[in-house]
């Protein structure tokens, strides 16, 4: 109708929330690629510094926050027409702005409150974060009912699953996969896990991502919580949920037919893929990552993951099924032990062995708002700090 392709495109405002991490720097990069669709207008991260410095003067949001008090006055210092917020009131206060389209990268417990906040104001929520779903699900999951939100995972099996559901008459769906790298020691087999350092750990073959989420993906922790992800986003029972060990990390997740069909998400492994997708939904960018060719999918490998190498995912399946509350500390716990592993305060064998050791001294309470996920997380944090001095290096 003689209109130009920018005038009928809205451009959407954008919030990054971990900005500076893997999930946050390309989400930005995409803004860079698509400049008629996106705009940031807000951002947030946990301290400052050069690396936050530049993104504010690539993308001048209106406002921004750090997490770190005194970071955020430094920045307030040096950029004197930007409002900038501090703490944890300050990320609030980032995710309620007026945009479009908040991008939850922050990564841990930490997401939680922020991103209930984009949720309550009714954005939409591109959710890398799998901490605050795992747990405050359920909270989470009324909150978007109550908002009427769309909430989009961003997690690369979990946003497959959603793209693979929708217009899916969900009585024909008999189960759900969900694919995993098998991470750097999957291949490794005669490999001692004791020994591991944090560099190998963080060492992905196929995915390049923030300390934390690598040594869960060594630990298999993070399938584990994946595997629990896709239980509260989809609201599959536990037995219906599978997962395949996938190296070359194609295939991200499937549904079966209850008549035994199979229908599958394919893409490079790149996080723009799922990114983007969330970003532009319901629309499509062109070409955000480069086409796979069916040359490259001449060997497709699925193994069965091992848990008695790999406890955490049995540890993960065993807190899904004894409650809410045990899923908040299974959380607390794993940050605490993947924090002090990195820290090189325990070895790599002993995350979930503290994490077991945590689980076991807690007792299932009811969880009905809020405040009681935070003082759970807490308590969870305080057992994990103590039990983890039983593994010191
Ligand atoms: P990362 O460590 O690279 O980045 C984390 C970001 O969060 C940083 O910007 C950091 O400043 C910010 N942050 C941390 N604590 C904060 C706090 N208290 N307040 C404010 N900001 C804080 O992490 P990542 O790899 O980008 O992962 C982010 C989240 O996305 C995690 O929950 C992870 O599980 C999930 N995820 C990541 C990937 C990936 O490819 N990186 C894939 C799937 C899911
Ligand atoms: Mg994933």
């Amino acid at each position: 109708m003689g209109e130009s392709l920018n005038t009928i495109i809205q451009k959407k405002k954008i919030v990054v929330l971990g900005a500076t991490g893997s999930i946050g720097s390309q989400c930005l990069e995409i803004v860079e690629t698509y400049p008629e669709r996106f705009e940031v207008v807000g951002l947030a991260a946990k301290s400052g510094g050069p690396a936050f410095e530049q993104i504010v003067e690539r993308f001048r949001p209106t406002r921004v926050a750090l997490y770190d008090e005194s970071a955020a006055n430094a920045l307030s210092k040096k950029f004197s027409s930007l409002t900038v917020e501090a703490g944890a009131a300050g990320l609030k206060a980032v995710a309620g702005i007026e945009a479009d389209v908040v991008v939850v990268g922050i990564m841990g417990f930490a997401a939680l409150a922020p991103t209930l906040e984009a949720v309550r104001q009714g954005k939409t929520v591109a959710l890398a974060n799998k901490e605050s779903i795992i747990t405050a699900g359920g909270l989470l999951k009324k909150a978007i009912a109550d908002s009427g939100c769309v909430c989009i995972p961003v997690d690369s099996e979990h946003n497959a699953l959603y793209q693979l559901l929708l217009g899916q008459d969900r009585e024909a769906v008999g189960s759900l996969v969900i694919t995993a790298s098998g991470g750097p020691f999957f291949a490794q087999k005669d490999r001692d896990l004791h020994t591991v350092t944090p560099e190998e750990a963080i060492r992905h073959p196929n995915w390049s991502m923030g300390p934390k989420i690598s040594v869960d993906s060594a630990t298999l922790m993070n399938k584990g919580l994946e595997f629990i992800e896709a239980h509260i986003l989809f609201d599959f029972p536990a037995d219906k949920i599978e997962i395949w060990i996938h190296p070359q990390s194609i295939v991200h997740g499937a549904l079966w037919f209850k008549d035994n069909s199979c229908i599958a998400q394919l893409n490079r492994p790149n996080m723009k893929c799922s990114i983007g997708y969330a970003m532009s939904y319901p629309e499509r960018l062109d070409n955000v990552i480069p086409k796979l060719s069916f040359k490259e999918m001449s060997r497709l490998e699925f193994f069965e993951p091992d848990e008695a190498r790999f406890p955490a995912l049995r540890l993960a399946k065993e807190a899904l099924r004894a409650g809410p509350s045990h899923l908040v500390a299974l959380n607390a716990l794993n940050e605490i032990a993947v924090e002090a592993f990195l820290d090189k305060r325990i070895p790599f064998t002993a995350i979930p062995q503290l994490v077991e050791a945590g689980l076991a001294r807690h007792s299932s309470s009811v969880i009905e708002n809020i405040e009681q996920v935070f003082a759970l997380d807490e308590e969870a944090r305080c057992v994990g700090r103590e039990v983890s001095s039983r593994f010191s290096l």
